[in-house]
């Protein structure tokens, strides 16, 4: 761990040379100092070229996250939101989890996260300046029971924030992915992982972490178990990460008080209108380890999933159930 690791890699965003002494000179350190720093940021899986004679360089120019423009992309409900900027975590949603008097709303993204989770255990992958990862605390006065549909709400949120940025082919799966299909292959763009806090009655919190991929070099993309995409591919246009974050939120705003005023029902029919799975054959991975082959045929108003299969019409609930292309 290194104070400087941060401030250095903010100087090297730009993808230029920095020499060690001119760092050294800048934050009033010796160039061992420097040297220690790049390390850690080398442990953190930051890659910075380190060239005799010329100093250190990252592979190309990166961006990093800048509140201002975060806070201007939410617009008008900018108010609502408690924003806190972090350079390194284990992971948002465990730093948010832990803290039990955070403020409604409060929204907390990394710049790096070292142990990003996704769902029982598994890990989400991402990269300095290269994935957005943020978590949302959402107070509810329902109970932890009535939040079933709410990884399928804020799936709907984060196809409209995509929709007005441009991005209009970005699909839903059951229950928490947004997926974007190259070659005939549904690849994940994003992923969402809630933790619940509080009584089943009442009243609730959500920690909504969302990990976005947003330009993975390939060998990282290739490094992930699953068919992955990021949103340079499917972008026409480049889409700055602050205001990305900042458009997410302003949908997660108005998708989350739709949904503690109405619940999932409300939000139903978009969702199914971005379904990725609707009619289509699957694999059900259930907690046993054994698998349900079926037909998905659509989500219950409570965002259970519903699969025509040889038993008939059968209801699964997200907890800890997985869904897989009959091809995967
Ligand atoms: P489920 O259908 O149960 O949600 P899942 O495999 O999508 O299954 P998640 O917990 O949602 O599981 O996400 C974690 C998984 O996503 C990892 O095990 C890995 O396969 C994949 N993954 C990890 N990092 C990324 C990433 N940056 N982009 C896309 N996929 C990723």
């Amino acid at each position: 761990m290194s104070q400087f690791t941060f401030p250095i890699l903010h100087l090297l965003a730009d993808g230029q040379f920095h020499s060690g002494e001119a760092l050294a000179q800048h934050f009033k350190v010796t160039r061992a100092t420097i040297w220690n720093a790049v390390q850690h940021a080398q442990n953190l899986g930051v890659e910075v070229f380190s060239v005799r004679g010329r100093g250190y360089k990252l592979p190309q120019a990166i961006e990093l996250l800048d509140e201002k423009l975060v806070l201007a992309a939410i617009g008008e409900q900018r108010a609502w939101f408690k924003l806190e900027v972090l350079d390194e975590i284990t992971s948002t949603n465990t730093y948010l989890m832990q803290q039990k008097n955070a403020a409604h709303a409060t929204c907390v993204v990394a710049h790096v996260q070292t142990h990003g989770k996704g769902r029982r255990g598994r890990t989400w992958v991402s990269q300095l300046g290269a994935s957005l990862t943020f978590s949302l605390l959402w107070r509810f006065q329902c109970g932890a029971a009535a939040l079933s549909g709410l990884s399928l709400a804020v799936g709907v949120a984060l196809i409209r924030a995509l929709n007005s940025l441009g991005v209009n082919d970005a699909q839903l799966k059951w229950p928490n992915d947004v997926l974007v299909t190259e070659n005939n292959t549904p690849k994940k763009l994003a992923g969402i992982l809630i933790e619940l806090q509080g009584d089943l009655e009442g009243p609730s919190a959500a920690v909504i972490g969302v990990g976005f991929n947003l330009n993975l070099p390939d060998k990282v993309l290739s490094s992930i178990d699953q068919p992955a995409i990021d949103l340079t591919t499917v972008s026409t246009s480049p889409i700055n990460q602050s205001a990305l974050l900042g458009v997410l939120l302003k949908h997660l705003a108005d998708v989350l008080s739709s949904f503690e005023q109405h619940g999932f029902v409300g939000l139903r029919d978009e969702w199914l209108s971005y379904h990725a799975y609707e009619n289509k054959p699957v694999r059900m991975l259930l907690p046993n380890g054994t698998e349900v082959v079926g037909l998905v045929k659509s989500v219950a108003d409570d965002g259970i999933l519903l699969v025509e299969t040889a038993l008939g019409l059968q209801r699964f609930s997200a907890g800890e159930i997985s869904l897989r292309n009959l091809s995967l």
